[in-house]
């Protein structure tokens, strides 16, 4: 059984790897054979997540590349295959978020959320693609958000591009099952994370956040490391346009 989810050999790639979600992502997916090459913005978190994935007998590298930049994501796939043959797992992650009502959303700001959130992942697998379409396998895995799910109030421009990554996720997949690749996403709910970090400072709003989930907390970083595992495997060949979402039931209690 511990064959079906055994990635040795496999070349992975996640984006926004330096902290968070990305960075423990990008652990268990070493941690279960893969060679990860971090990839984002700022190379010294990269390094030092890149480090502790090392010192845990995996294996990591660092590749510096903004996933709004074309130029940037088409010139790290080409590196990262160039060096490691191919590229069987890409893990579009980078996110930024940005609260506030839509009256106050500037255009950079709508820009922004939508060149990270979409058009990153967009060119991220128009690279990746060709070399999985000719080999006839591969693993897309973007995160996506329960609030590109559900709608919420002020974070519109957020909730639209997760929304957008959902479809992109889904239709994409129907484009590319008959070629034995698999894109699917992941649906992360409430984690912490830095890019919580307003809201867990502020103790009423976090504990009414905390009161919607379920399972009555946050999620740890380290509790999407399955759901990653699992989509990159072998054991999901037959899972495709698929969100799992990892929410303690949130999206359940809608
Ligand atoms: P963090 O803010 O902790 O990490 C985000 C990472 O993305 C950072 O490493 C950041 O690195 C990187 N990043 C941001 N913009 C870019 C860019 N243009 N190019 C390359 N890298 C970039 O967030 P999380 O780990 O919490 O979030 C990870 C993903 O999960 C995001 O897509 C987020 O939307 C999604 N998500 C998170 C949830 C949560 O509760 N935490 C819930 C639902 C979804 P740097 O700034 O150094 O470049």
């Amino acid at each position: 059984m511990p064959e079906l989810f055994d990635l040795t050999g496999k070349k992975a790639i996640v984006t926004g790897a330096g902290r968070g979600l990305g960075a423990a992502m990008a652990h268990a997916l070493a941690a279960s054979g893969a060679h990860v090459t971090l990839a984002g913005r700022s190379p010294g978190p990269l390094e030092e997540v890149a480090g502790a994935i090392r010192q845990a007998g995996g294996m990591a590298d660092t590749a510096v590349c903004d996933v709004t930049c074309r130029t940037q994501i088409d010139g790290m796939v080409q590196a990262v295959t160039e060096r490691q043959g191919r590229i069987d797992i890409l893990v579009n992650n980078a996110g930024i978020t940005d609260r506030g009502p839509l009256t106050g959303v500037s255009d950079e700001a709508w820009d922004l959320m939508m060149q990270t959130h979409l058009a990153g992942p967009f060119m991220a697998c128009r690279a990746v693609l060709p070399e999985m379409l000719q080999r006839g396998s591969g693993k897309i895995i973007n995160t996506v958000s329960v609030v590109g799910e559900l709608g919420r109030p002020n974070v519109v421009p957020y909730a639209t591009a997760k929304g957008g990554l959902r479809m992109l996720t889904r239709s994409l997949a129907t484009e590319v099952a008959g070629s034995g690749i698999q894109v699917n996403g992941i649906g992360p709910g409430y984690f912490m994370t830095e890019m919580n970090r307003q809201i867990m400072a502020d103790r009423a709003f976090f504990d009414k956040r905390v009161a919607r989930v379920p399972a009555g907390r946050w999620g740890e970083p380290e509790e999407l490391g399955g759901t990653v595992v699992y989509l990159a495997s072998r054991a999901s060949n037959y899972v495709s346009g698929q969100i799992i979402y990892v929410d303690g039931g949130l999206t359940a209690s809608f």
